[in-house]
């Protein structure tokens, strides 16, 4: 590697160690390469010196991220599932975990015929517009109670051409009347709602608690706040035989699953993330 690349990134390396973050090592060598606006990999290749303004940007960035700054919101970008969507502090921070319901929406669209999905607290939009970018015959609605949240949305929308596949909804869940706008006639819900019981907020890393939406993370008093709207008027929204796909938080799916049982829905499956634990909830009306 180029001599002044590597003492930048063993400099900035430990910078970042002194600030307590994991992965120092990796986390400088992707915030080299992001303001080289090249591929990890390719750094070992790169041969220019840093001119003076990058040398500055570089530093200005790593003291950002010694404050806890998470890496996607100081560069505005994250990936997730196949595609890199718009973040700001305006939407929480897409997590890996998430992938687990698109795939599992995704295999539901493919199976049998769907065109109406409802996204309830889009935020970002990255589950719904993943599920409109694989589906271009699918036609999605997409809720949040968060405008600049919707405007984060809308940007990532039209960054993936899916303008037209879908319709934004300033509203608090089914509050503005979604189901008497765009009919009772959705074939997919999905929704990532908040799940973070109030008290537990505090806990949570610098990076979620300080950069994060509350309004995306706190659950109310137990966290199931949100699905319990939800579940008053899922069912009324959606088709027979339609299904909704919910994540949810570290030991809350069998207390989600009763909580729409009462409301008439069945339960279809529960999956796992990555980290084994209970994540999505699928159920069927
Ligand atoms: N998964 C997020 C976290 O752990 C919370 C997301 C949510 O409340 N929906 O911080």
């Amino acid at each position: 590697m180029h001599p002044q690349l590597e003492e930048q990134i063993k400099k900035i390396q430990t910078q970042l160690e002194k600030a307590d973050i994991e992965d120092a090592r990796w986390e400088a060598r992707y915030i080299i390469a992001s303001l080289l606006q090249i591929e990890l990999g390719e750094l070992s290749s790169y041969t220019k010196d840093l001119t003076a303004q990058q040398e500055e940007s570089l530093q200005k960035v790593v003291a950002k991220r010694c404050r806890h700054f998470p890496l996607d919101k100081i560069f505005g970008s994250r990936g997730f599932y196949k595609f890199d969507f718009v973040v700001s502090e305006d939407v929480l921070s897409p997590r890996p975990d998430t992938e687990i319901l698109v795939e599992a929406a995704l295999e539901e669209i493919q199976s049998r015929p769907c065109q109406k999905i409802l996204d309830l607290g889009t935020g970002s939009g990255c589950i719904i517009l993943s599920l409109l970018a694989e589906c271009p015959h699918l036609r999605g609605v997409a809720i949040d109670a968060s405008v600049s949240a919707l405007e984060i949305a809308q940007k990532n929308a039209s960054k993936l051409g899916l303008t037209q596949q879908v319709k934004f909804l300033h509203s608090s869940w089914f509050d503005e009347g979604c189901v008497n706008l765009w009919g009772k006639d959705f074939d997919i819900i999905v929704s990532n709602p908040p799940y973070i019981p109030s008290a537990d907020i505090l806990s949570l890393t610098e990076e979620v608690k300080a950069h994060d939406p509350h309004l995306a993370l706190d659950g109310g008093k137990d966290g199931l706040k949100d699905y319990r709207q939800i579940a008053l008027k899922a069912y009324e929204a959606l088709q027979k035989g339609g299904k909704i796909f919910l994540e949810v938080g570290i030991g809350q799916a069998q207390e989600v699953v009763r909580i729409f049982e009462k409301q008439k829905f069945h339960l279809c499956e529960i999956r796992k993330d990555y980290g084994g634990i209970e994540r999505c909830i699928i159920l069927k009306k």
